[in-house]
């Protein structure tokens, strides 16, 4: 029987504390932004020395790390760059993530051993840049989203011998990834740095010119506005054994800036996917996208992979168009004692109410609490505010990093931070 390689399951981490929950549910790799030249300025990102401790950390459990360094760098750019790319690769980071070709060309005459995967910014849609980018010293290619598994597969066949890595679950764009000015325009804010305005998610109307005063006209599309831009977020669970077939290399998850419940729950979900995958008895499991959609999410499109896209991949109704059926409300601490768990309190929440654990295996399990020891003013209450640390007690066995989630009321919903990532 032909083994297969497993793919790399590849997640987002804005910070420390993303990177450790990504590893406990599951990743294979990390990518991260360092302290400039990446696209998520608003993200927290990593200073050098927490970028050094997360490097050190990541290699401990085996696994790898790689940071972003995707800008289209400008001239006053250029001259900080070489420090920082020393820096990397002084830290040992296991690859940078670029799509510049200036940038490309100064990894290798600085650090000529660090690895370079091609990000996804440089918009590769066919084979023959991708060979252009493999003999040029690319380890890997990130392709671009806007491509149908068909011609996955085709790049693969043709490209053999470099590593390629697709985006597999995530914010899209209504543009080419990174080709968008809409909020370079009417914000001043660059999604080529990571401050994308969401603009795309706009209602848009038409003023004409010269007849302002008649005011802004709705571009009819249904009473609901005009969201003529909004794409729907990318979720391949339901073919993910189609997106292995291609060949690729590492499956990546779009998100640095959404919260740990986010990252945790979508590494878990296609985790469970590739292990079932490898088991050799491929069964799609329903429950993998019921658990996907707890998350923040925009509603799903397959995006480009299985054909042409259509207006069932834009959400015109609405750019509010978040939903999410839970609540991350603590992640787990410690054990303290038997049955005694220290939690750290993520939002608001009453001891009446069901929580559920979350852990990396298994489904999630419910539970009730009697009260919250709140450790500050050593009281017990019947419910505890965020930032706050509290003991409970309980016969459900926790570990660190495992989080709390209670189910929301029908029809509320949160969101988590969002911007698109490259
Ligand atoms: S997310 Fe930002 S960069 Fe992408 S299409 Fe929307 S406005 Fe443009």
């Amino acid at each position: 029987m032909e083994i297969k390689k497993r793919v790399e399951l590849l997640a987002p981490a804005g910070n420390m504390e993303k990177l450790k929950t990504a590893f406990h549910f599951g990743a294979d790799a990390c990518f991260v932004g360092g302290s400039a030249f990446n696209l998520r300025g608003m993200s927290s990102n990593f200073k050098n020395k927490e970028l050094k401790e997360a490097v050190d950390y990541v290699h401990s459990l085996g696994k790898k790390i790689y940071v972003t360094l995707n800008i289209f760098a400008h001239n006053t750019e250029i001259e900080y760059m070489p420090r920082f790319i020393k820096k990397l690769d002084e830290f040992g980071v296991d690859a940078v993530i670029v799509a510049d070709l200036g940038v490309f060309q100064m990894v290798r005459q600085y650090a000529p051993n660090l690895k370079i995967h091609v990000s996804t910014q440089a918009n590769n849609t066919n084979w023959m840049s991708v060979k252009t980018w493999k003999d040029m010293g690319a380890k890997r290619v990130i392709l671009a989203r806007e491509m149908s598994l068909k011609e996955i597969k085709t790049i693969r066949e043709k490209v053999p011998d470099v590593e390629i890595e697709v985006f597999i679950h995530g914010a899209m764009c209504m543009a080419y990834s990174g080709r968008c000015l809409l909020s370079n325009y009417f914000t001043n804010r660059d999604a080529n740095r990571g401050i994308c305005a969401q603009d795309c998610r706009w209602n848009y109307k038409v003023i004409a010119e010269g007849h302002e005063e008649t005011g802004a006209h709705d571009i009819v599309e249904n009473e609901e506005g005009t969201y003529m831009f909004n794409a729907k977020d990318l979720c391949s669970i339901e073919f993910i054994d189609k997106v292995l077939e291609t060949g690729v290399d590492s499956l990546k998850i779009e998100g640095r800036m959404k919260s740990i419940y986010y990252n945790s729950t979508v590494v878990k979900q296609y985790k469970r996917a590739l292990d079932n995958y490898y088991s050799g008895n491929y069964e799609y499991n329903p429950d993998w996208l019921k658990e996907l959609k707890t998350i923040s999410h925009r509603q799903y499109s397959n995006g480009f992979y299985l054909g042409p896209t259509s207006e069932k991949d834009q959400n015109y109704e609405t750019g509010l168009s978040y939903s999410q059926t839970y609540r991350l409300v603590a992640n787990v601490l410690e054990k303290v004692d038997t049955n005694k768990y220290k939690i750290q309190i993520r939002n608001k929440v009453y001891a009446t109410e069901t929580l559920e654990l979350v852990r990396p295996i298994g489904d999630a399990v419910k539970f009730k609490v009697e009260n919250f020891l709140n450790t500050k003013n050593d009281e017990f209450q019947e419910y505890v505010n965020p930032n706050t640390i509290a003991i409970i007690e309980t016969d459900v066995e926790m570990g660190p990093m495992d989080l709390i989630r209670i189910k929301l009321p029908e029809g509320q919903s949160d969101s988590d931070m969002d911007t698109t990532e490259f």
